[in-house]
């Protein structure tokens, strides 16, 4: 791992959240009185991102906890919740949309966790429908392990109520500790995956796939349900082959019968990422296919080849396991049709698809 740089915000520095990851922490620190001076230490460096990477400011999140998940009305969204525990990460994939999403970029843990908890406690009273939550939006949800007990709190949170499911989506093999949690299935262990070759060159400092897959295999020796994501899917010479043995390998460690979701997503970007790539990842190729502008901006892979994969990843993944949901993200009715068959919405639309195979899972109740 990185050096770090330790910023803590003075207004916060001496509660219990922080006094605890201080010391796991155990390095020297500097307090602050607001961000200015940590986006000034970032910004003022000449590779800000990486910058960001290495250094962890602890502060208060002053908005809400939880947030609607960005999905855009041009393609099918799936109805998700965030639940906004920080943001960056120290992991460092090429593809990653967080390079070009905050300005400066930050890595900041939100410590007050009396408030986050406040918030759920009011959520889970007022819910009166199933919920999907994830931590992994704007940050790894795994990678806050050895600094923080926040799975500590939140896995025994999640267990102790019927309406949400709370996902933890992540690149590592943190996973130790959540052998002694009280889960009661309300916590979805879900891993990203991708072959060997755009592991080992585009996600720098991440776990192997053989890792993730026995961490889900473990997670799964625990009782948890378990989820898999291959976001983004990169097209290059040979991927067939190697998308498929991953597809292969994961039934070889879990069953089928345990996995809540699989998702899908070919490699998408806003146009500003390619230079951050071009610059940061040098070696990289993943910019240079043959992309056209989707209908919210960003860079997708011309449709009759998205179709095309897509076709092929379902095959292979029903063939072994036809009852596991898979989904397409950000994806339009004409794309969901011609790979997978059907329109979300004669089947009720993706979030009842999703919320229908949580419930299943995870012993949801849906309530009215
Ligand atoms: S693991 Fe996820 S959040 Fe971290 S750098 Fe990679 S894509 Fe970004």
């Amino acid at each position: 791992m990185q050096t770090l740089k330790l910023f803590i915000d003075e207004n916060i520095s001496d509660s219990r959240v922080v006094v605890s990851m201080r010391s796991r922490l155990n390095m020297p620190y500097e307090l602050v009185n607001g961000s200015g001076v940590v986006f000034d230490y970032i910004s003022s460096s000449a590779n800000p991102i990486q910058r960001a990477k290495e250094t962890l400011y602890i502060t208060r999140n002053r908005g809400a906890f939880i947030r609607e998940c960005p999905g855009t009305c041009f393609y099918t969204c799936c109805g998700y919740k965030i639940l906004h525990i920080g943001t960056f990460c120290n992991m460092d994939c090429s593809y990653c949309i967080l390079q070009s999403y905050f300005h400066p970029p930050v890595m900041q843990f939100f410590a007050n966790h009396d408030d986050l908890i406040d918030e759920l406690d009011t959520f889970f009273n007022k819910q009166n429908t199933i919920s999907r939550i994830g931590t992994g939006e704007f940050t790894d949800s795994m990678i806050w392990e050895r600094w923080t007990g926040l799975s500590a709190m939140l896995i025994p949170k999640f267990a102790g109520q019927s309406n949400a499911v709370l996902e933890l989506k992540t690149k590592t093999t943190d996973i130790e500790l959540l052998k002694s949690y009280r889960h009661n299935r309300k916590t979805i262990m879900s891993w990203s995956l991708n072959t060997e070759r755009i592991i080992r060159e585009e996600e720098r400092h991440t776990s192997t796939l053989t890792a993730r897959l026995k961490a889900a295999a473990r997670c799964e020796a625990w009782g948890y349900p378990v989820a898999f994501h291959f976001d983004p899917v990169i097209i290059y010479e040979g991927c067939e082959e190697d998308y498929k043995r991953v597809v292969q390998s994961i039934f070889s460690y879990v069953s089928s019968d345990n996995i809540v979701w699989i998702s899908i997503g070919t490699f998408r970007f806003i146009p500003s990422l390619k230079a951050i790539i071009r610059n940061r990842f040098p070696d990289s190729k993943i910019a240079y296919g043959e992309f056209v502008a989707g209908l919210d901006g960003k860079m997708r892979y011309f449709k009759p080849l998205r179709i095309g994969f897509y076709q092929k990843m379902v095959a292979w993944i029903k063939e072994i396991a036809p009852d596991v949901l898979v989904y397409f993200c950000m994806e339009d009715d004409e794309v969901w049709e011609k790979s997978a068959g059907f329109v979300p919405k004669d089947r009720g639309g993706l979030a009842a698809m999703l919320d229908e195979s949580a419930v299943l899972h995870c012993g949801l109740k849906m309530t009215s």
